[in-house]
């Protein structure tokens, strides 16, 4: 993602009600924060939010909560939920890297992953959303069905992905190499903006759905 320092992005984030500001204090109380006991449904590296908005809107049964690094994007993301106003969106500023302080064990149903970046060279391998060290992270605070939904234009980075999968404790339940010509995986699917700019171009989309490997 090509970053653009926006003035005033820090301070928009830090008085924003949709932000929670201290995501370690709500572990394992996310349900009470969102005042009811339905599933909390995770996006990482949500970018500007057009995905996540999309899900809540259509979904008002889950919550949802999305993650991203960068102030300077994730102000794109609050953009639209100061329009939608919705109840069950939330959003943490923040790294992936620190998950396992801002959930509990067993505490989130599903985790989207969409066109994560790709860090091509192989000493950033751990950087990558989908590598086996973050797979274990995203594990500690999965449900026992939960699942992990990834999708990605960049066939390198989707091919070591699959090979991540049973190191990382799960298992691939379903997957496609060209999801938007795939009447089951493909019915649905909401793109983010990643997935408009490069599908628009004609690259497939590939997509996989991971269940935990039972010990
Ligand atoms: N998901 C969006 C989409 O599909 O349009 C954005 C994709 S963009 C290539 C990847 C996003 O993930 C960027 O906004 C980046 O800042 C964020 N990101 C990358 N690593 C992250 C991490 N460790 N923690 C939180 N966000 C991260």
């Amino acid at each position: 993602m090509r970053l653009r320092n926006i003035p005033g992005a820090r301070e928009t984030i830090a008085e924003s009600p949709w932000i929670v500001q201290d995501p370690a204090s709500v572990k394992g109380k996310w349900r009470e924060r969102f005042g009811n006991n339905h599933p909390v449904h995770l996006e990482i590296g949500t970018g500007k939010g057009k995905f996540i908005n999309r899900l809540a809107q259509e979904n008002p049964g889950i919550n949802y909560v999305g993650i991203e690094k960068y102030s300077s994007v994730l102000i794109r993301a609050l953009d639209k939920l100061d329009e939608l106003q919705l109840p069950n969106l939330l959003f943490i500023r923040g790294d992936a890297e620190l998950v396992c302080e801002f959930f509990g064990e067993g505490e989130i149903d599903r985790i989207y992953l969409n066109f994560s970046d790709p860090w091509p060279k192989d000493r950033h391998a751990k950087r990558r959303l989908p590598s086996k060290e973050f797979l274990r992270r995203f594990s500690q605070i999965l449900t026992d069905d939960g699942t992990i939904e990834f999708k990605t234009d960049n066939r390198s980075l989707f091919d070591f992905a699959v090979e991540e999968v049973g190191q990382g404790g799960f298992k691939i339940l379903q997957i496609t190499y060209d999801l938007h010509n795939d009447p089951v995986m493909g019915e649905g699917n909401i793109m983010t903006e990643y997935e408009e700019r490069f599908s628009s171009k004609g690259n497939p989309i590939f997509k996989y759905i991971l269940g935990k490997k039972q010990e």
